[in-house]
């Protein structure tokens, strides 16, 4: 039995009475064939009868994403395995916080109503999302996020260039240093969204590891995708920034000021080596 003690009003800094005594989340789920799924909330609950996403108070013991992928699946059925989260988004207003996890469909099942405190699940076309009566935080918020609706935060590593900024012996295995590095890029979840001017946000990325001549039988493994460059790195980044989608939110991390001004003419931006071992290193 999980422990439940986040249930509770409290008075944030504004001075709005709020439900969640360690702030709350939702979940914004989109499936690129229906929409997102809204729920109507019961009309006996706070805001009754309108309309919003699936979720509620965070645990002290959670993080805003479990906090939203559970109360999915309690109020909706929705398995923790069929998310793939994307993005969240916080709304801080001081003493408490809300948090809107995006996540796209990446399996199957049957979403219904699970308890009494909502009415009716619905796919419903982004476009049409603000027909509806929205909860009134949700139609402030809704925007926003429609507007990072099935955007990804797409990482384009320089391998050699990452694993040679750190002299911890790489010289002498490459082949294992790379795959090290691929190692520590699979546990990225929720990087803040600074670097790409996003600083409310923060990002699960998919991760493109481009790797080069010694290391080019890196394989890939859970999020992370190796593409072994032919000849040169630098170029088949390159090209592979060129073929991502133009929705989507690009880093390369790279210190070569050469690789950097062609992927910056390309539209992506840059993060330096450091600061993505800096990141990993807060994880570990
Ligand atoms: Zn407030």
């Amino acid at each position: 039995m999980t422990r439940e003690d986040g249930d509770g009003f409290v008075v944030c800094l504004r001075g709005h009475r709020h439900w969640g005594r360690f702030g709350a989340a939702g979940l914004l789920l989109a499936d690129p064939a229906r929409g997102v799924l809204l729920q109507r909330r019961a009309w006996w609950t706070h805001h009754g009868s309108t309309w919003a996403l699936p979720g509620g108070a965070l645990n002290s013991h959670e993080t805003p994403a479990q906090a939203a992928a559970r109360e999915a699946e309690e109020e909706a059925a929705i398995p923790a395995e069929a998310l793939r989260l994307a993005s969240s988004s916080l709304v801080d207003h001081g003493g408490w916080s809300y948090t809107t996890v995006l996540a796209t469909v990446a399996g199957t099942f049957s979403e219904r109503v699970m308890n009494a405190e909502s009415d009716e699940l619905r796919w419903v076309a982004p476009e049409e999302v603000e027909n509806f009566p929205l909860h009134k935080d949700f139609a402030q918020a809704w925007p926003a996020l429609k507007d990072q609706l099935g955007r990804e935060l797409v990482l384009v590593v320089d391998g050699a260039n990452v694993v040679g900024s750190r002299p911890d012996g790489w010289w002498r295995d490459r082949a294992g240093a790379a795959v090290r590095l691929r190692d520590r890029l699979a546990g990225l979840a929720g990087i803040p969204g600074d670097d790409v001017g996003l600083p409310d946000w923060r990002w699960w990325p998919r991760v493109l590891l481009v790797v080069e001549g010694q290391a080019r039988g890196t394989e890939p493994v859970g999020e992370v995708e190796v593409i072994a460059a032919p000849r040169d790195g630098d170029s088949a980044i390159v090209d592979t920034v060129r073929a991502l989608r133009p929705e989507d939110h690009v880093l390369v991390v790279t210190a070569d000021r050469e690789l950097r001004d062609r992927v910056t003419a390309e539209g992506a931006r840059v993060l330096a080596p450091s600061a993505l071992l800096r990141l990993l290193d807060e994880l570990d």
